[in-house]
């Protein structure tokens, strides 16, 4: 069994932002030469969510505008009082911080309207880490 371990950074520029990181993920997979098994994609991130869904511009606002109703920023969460951003938080616990994709014939396994994104909810941050780690042989 062979292990290939990638890290993808980056940075967001807006509080709640989805971004598409499906490029970087099969492009690690690629890199890893593994033909079958799986792919972790896993956000270090106690603020931070990963998911998987279709990236039409309107959708993706559909989802902040949805999320934000979720984790209701403006509400007086006790966690604000030493630091504003339980709702980050909440949405990080509840999404979760990664997802798991198949990997068959050296190609990351997805739906058609599944691209990958890491679900910022509280930015801008400077520096965003996802980890891609692709087990299998
Ligand atoms: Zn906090």
């Amino acid at each position: 069994m062979k292990t290939y371990f990638h890290e993808i950074t980056l940075s967001t520029d807006r509080r709640f932002q989805l971004i598409d990181i499906t490029h970087e993920v099969e492009e690690a997979v690629r890199k890893s030469g593994i033909r079958n098994g799986l792919c972790l994609v896993f956000a270090p991130h106690a603020t931070a969510a990963i998911v998987a869904n279709e990236h039409e511009s309107g959708l993706v606002e559909d989802i902040l505008t949805k999320i934000r109703e979720f984790v209701q920023p403006e509400r007086r969460w006790r966690h604000n009082i030493i630091d504003d951003n339980a709702h980050a938080h909440i949405g990080s616990a509840l999404f979760g911080s990664e997802r798991i994709f198949p990997v068959r014939d050296g190609r990351l396994i997805r739906g058609t309207w599944q691209n990958i994104f890491l679900v910022e909810m509280d930015g801008p941050r400077h520096r965003r880490y996802v980890i891609v780690e692709v087990i299998g042989e």
